[in-house]
């Protein structure tokens, strides 16, 4: 066996051992854990500090997964299970799908968008493999795909190497990409033998999950680093969490240490509409304010995008503070700075007929001076 997969035996995820080792009474939460399951490794358990801090938060269940909620009352509210043309691939977008290659995790956030069916038993069939492989192949259109899951880094390398190289025999497949928490959480899953199987699929990206500055270990530098000198770029995905990250400047001393071990901001997410995770939830304006506080003030690097994924399934919608462009005519635009200065572009001169997206407005309410 190997060192993660003792780490994954050494976790926590059984009401008396949470009890045990954090002090949460067992029967206040079984009947959570036996709906949602849970999972703390021992990486993640020396992370946390005290009762209800941010790692807690993300990974410790409470019964308050159980009270019900208006907004968020459905499993699937972005309606992958109806996006989907072959079991576990998920076709939603032009050029790009999704496979959920297995439903394990390392960790089992509190708050996860695929609550309905993570953890329990669960790993892509060679026959489901078969028949997502003929979808893409028919779909010439397809030239991107995520492996996501669960996590398909708790897949043994023979397995994950499999879906690699079927997929890797598509030719107008582009590029593949895997979506993990595994690098910030079971850190010593990232060993010489994956990176080396992994650099063979070029080109791969990878999108880890990260949440809290406090996450970003030297374990976890350590494993970014062997995965970015396998040649994959790495970006983050941040889930915005009540009481966990709803904070500018904890959100900006995340961003620029994932920058520090070599990871990229790409997104930040609302909050799904999620059946169980209502108290995870943040207003919107939260978000903006901490979109605000990141750019101009440090790398632009630094910066991600922050997105709703629209219930219903519309897909990821990128939002923006709306204060930044003033004005916009035919001859000018007037925008506004970090520091609330305001700056005025000349526009180049285009004759009106030609200029067909000719603006003229007040983007945002304003006295004239
Ligand atoms: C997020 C997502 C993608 C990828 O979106 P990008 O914006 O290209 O990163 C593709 N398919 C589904 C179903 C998704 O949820």
């Amino acid at each position: 066996m190997e060192q993660w997969q003792k780490d994954i035996k050494e976790s926590i995820d059984d009401v008396e051992t949470l009890e045990k080792m954090l002090g949460v009474p067992a029967e206040e939460v079984r009947e959570i854990v036996e709906q949602y399951p849970m999972r703390i490794t021992p990486h993640v358990f020396k992370l946390i500090r005290e009762k209800g801090d941010s790692i807690w938060k993300q990974v410790v269940p409470t019964a308050e997964e159980d009270h019900p909620d208006a907004a968020c009352d459905s499993e699937d509210p972005l309606h992958e299970e109806k996006d989907s043309p072959v079991p576990n691939l998920v076709h939603r977008y032009p050029d790009r799908v999704l496979l959920v290659i297995t439903n394990q995790c390392p960790i089992y956030c509190r708050f996860c968008t695929r609550k309905r069916f993570v953890g329990s038993p669960g790993t892509l069939t060679p026959e489901n493999l078969k028949q997502v492989v003929d979808y893409i192949s028919a779909h010439t259109e397809i030239r991107d795909i995520i492996l996501s899951g669960g996590d398909p880094l708790m897949v043994v390398d023979m397995l994950l190497e499999r879906v690699l190289k079927a997929l890797r025999a598509i030719p107008h497949l582009e590029i593949i990409r895997i979506g993990t928490r595994v690098p910030g959480t079971l850190p010593s899953r990232i060993t010489e033998n994956l990176c080396n199987m992994l650099k063979k699929y070029h080109p791969l990206y990878m999108n880890l999950h990260f949440n809290h500055p406090d996450e970003i270990t030297p374990e976890v530098a350590k494993a970014c680093g062997m995965l970015a000198d396998a040649g994959i770029p790495l970006g983050s995905q941040t889930v915005l969490l009540e009481g966990v990250n709803d904070d500018p400047e904890v959100m900006k001393r995340l961003m620029q240490k994932l920058l520090s071990i070599r990871v990229k901001p790409y997104y930040i997410y609302q909050a799904d509409l999620v059946k169980g995770t209502h108290h995870f939830r943040t207003r919107v304006e939260k978000g903006l304010k901490i979109i605000s506080a990141l750019r101009g003030h440090t790398s632009g690097m630094a910066v991600p995008h922050y997105v709703i994924d629209a219930p219903g399934g519309g897909g990821k919608v990128a939002i923006l503070p709306q204060d930044t462009l003033l004005y916009l005519d035919d001859d000018q635009a007037i925008v506004k700075n970090y520091e609330e200065k305001t700056f005025k572009y000349s526009q180049p001169n285009v004759p009106k007929e030609v200029n067909k997206d000719a603006a003229s407005f007040w983007v945002v309410p304003h006295d004239t001076d």
